[in-house]
């Protein structure tokens, strides 16, 4: 039986929840764990940033703060999504630090309550929010990234379950996670090379997996290429029906791109802080005066202001659904590619006020903010490709907002 939709709150009941909420946050935060904190999820890299992040999340969950409008029958608050929103925005007035089982949160749980089995919910949901079980995604090839739909990673019947073989790379947390949303081929011969596809929750601590860490740009670790030699995977994993890993995917990437809400709550990655650029500016200085007087520098940073403003009023008008009508995913695929470009491009600026001291990096003393810009700058570049390449996200667009013609 469908539940029935959660009852919008009064203000005064909002209020007195935010209040709390608030309270709770200001109270519970660790400022400084003693080592840095990764920006996004994808930068998870040592044990101590793991655990931190995985106890901060268990934490937030079990005081009430994620998957709020989640059913309450698989571990959710069952309320209306307002709270989860006004708990949200408290997360970001205190700078809280980030959560930990993105893809967790963010694609599979939300995949699995909308066309996952009975069992699959009740198994899968409540420990995705308590951080207990870490989730990967296996969608990337070394042979098949942007062409996703050509995955060869092979899924064969075996016994009373399925068998994989082959190899999935840039995956995130992969070394970390308990469960893998994967997308692999049971058939060679079907009609389509879409058609070939299938959709496992897989099993990652299991015989036959294994991962390999990748060092990233920045010297950090985050992600893995992963091995599978003949892992089993039991036969209650597979989502939907044999033949619609497509699908599947599909749905998973309108999560991952965010043009469907569903979120658990909470955030994956830091926002970047264009007043602290302001900040850095004021304290910058060239030929003796702060970088903000310059002139040219002040021109380009109020563009950044403006551009980011501009973006702000588009995620809220994307939240307005009769203004999305003529184009509806347009401003979440549109979002995804101007924020994850500005970033880029607002943090290359940041190193530009530094003159010299721009050549530091994290662990030198001189490096400016403990070179906070310059790892900033050197992650910008990861949320431009993961979930898709800007070049591709511009091709959707094209293609499946402004109806231009296919390309080859
Ligand atoms: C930090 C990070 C984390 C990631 N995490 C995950 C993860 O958890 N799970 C996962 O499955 N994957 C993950 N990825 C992989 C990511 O999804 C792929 O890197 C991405 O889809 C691009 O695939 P590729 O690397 O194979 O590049 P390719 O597909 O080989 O593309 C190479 C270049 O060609 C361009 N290109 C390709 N096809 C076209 C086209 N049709 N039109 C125009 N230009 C094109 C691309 O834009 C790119 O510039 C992650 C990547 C990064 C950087």
């Amino acid at each position: 039986m469908q539940a029935l939709p959660a009852i919008k709150p009064q203000r005064d009941e909002l209020a007195d929840f935010e209040a709390q909420c608030d309270a709770w946050f200001r109270d519970n935060i660790v400022a400084d764990p003693g080592f840095m904190l990764p920006l996004t999820f994808m930068e998870v890299s040592t044990d101590a940033q793991f655990d931190f992040l995985r106890r901060w999340q268990r934490k937030v969950y079990e005081a009430g703060y994620l998957g709020m409008s989640w059913p309450a029958e698989y571990g959710g608050g069952g309320l209306h999504p307002d709270f989860q929103r006004t708990a949200t925005r408290i997360m970001r007035k205190y700078d809280a630090p980030i959560l930990l089982n993105a893809i967790g949160t963010g694609w599979a749980g939300p995949l699995i309550l909308d066309v996952g089995t009975e069992a699959q919910r009740r198994r899968y949901i409540k420990p995705i929010l308590s951080a207990e079980e870490i989730w990967c995604q296996g969608f990337s090839e070394p042979e098949n990234g942007s062409d996703l739909g050509n995955a060869q990673l092979k899924v064969v019947r075996d016994g009373d379950g399925y068998a994989a073989t082959g190899s999935k790379i840039w995956t995130s947390l992969g070394d970390r996670a308990d469960h893998m949303i994967l997308l692999a081929r049971t058939a060679s011969d079907a009609v389509s090379k879409y058609a070939g596809l299938s959709f496992f929750l897989a099993p990652m601590k299991v015989a036959g997996v294994e991962t390999r860490r990748i060092k990233k740009l920045t010297g950090e670790y985050g992600f893995v290429q992963s091995f599978f030699d003949n892992a089993h995977i039991p036969a209650d994993c597979l989502m939907g029906e044999e033949g619609q890993g497509w699908s599947m995917a599909m749905k998973t990437l309108e999560y991952e791109r965010g043009t469907k809400v569903n979120l658990a709550g909470g955030y994956y990655s830091k926002d970047m802080d264009v007043m602290a650029i302001v900040d850095l500016a004021r304290s910058s200085a060239r030929g003796g005066k702060p970088v903000l007087d310059d002139p040219v520098m002040r021109d380009r940073l109020v563009d950044f202001l403006i551009d980011i403003q501009g973006m702000n009023l588009n995620s809220q008008r994307r939240n307005i659904s009769a203004l999305n009508q003529d184009r509806p995913m347009g401003l979440a695929l549109m979002n995804k590619l101007t924020r994850t470009e500005l970033v880029r491009e607002l943090t290359q600026f940041s190193l530009q006020f530094q003159g010299t001291r721009a050549g530091y990096y994290t662990g030198d003393d001189e490096a400016v903010d403990a070179g906070f810009w310059h790892r900033s700058y050197l992650n910008s570049f990861s949320a431009t490709i993961g979930g898709g390449t800007s070049e591709i996200q511009k091709n959707i667009i094209g293609e499946h907002v402004l109806g231009l013609p296919k390309t080859r």
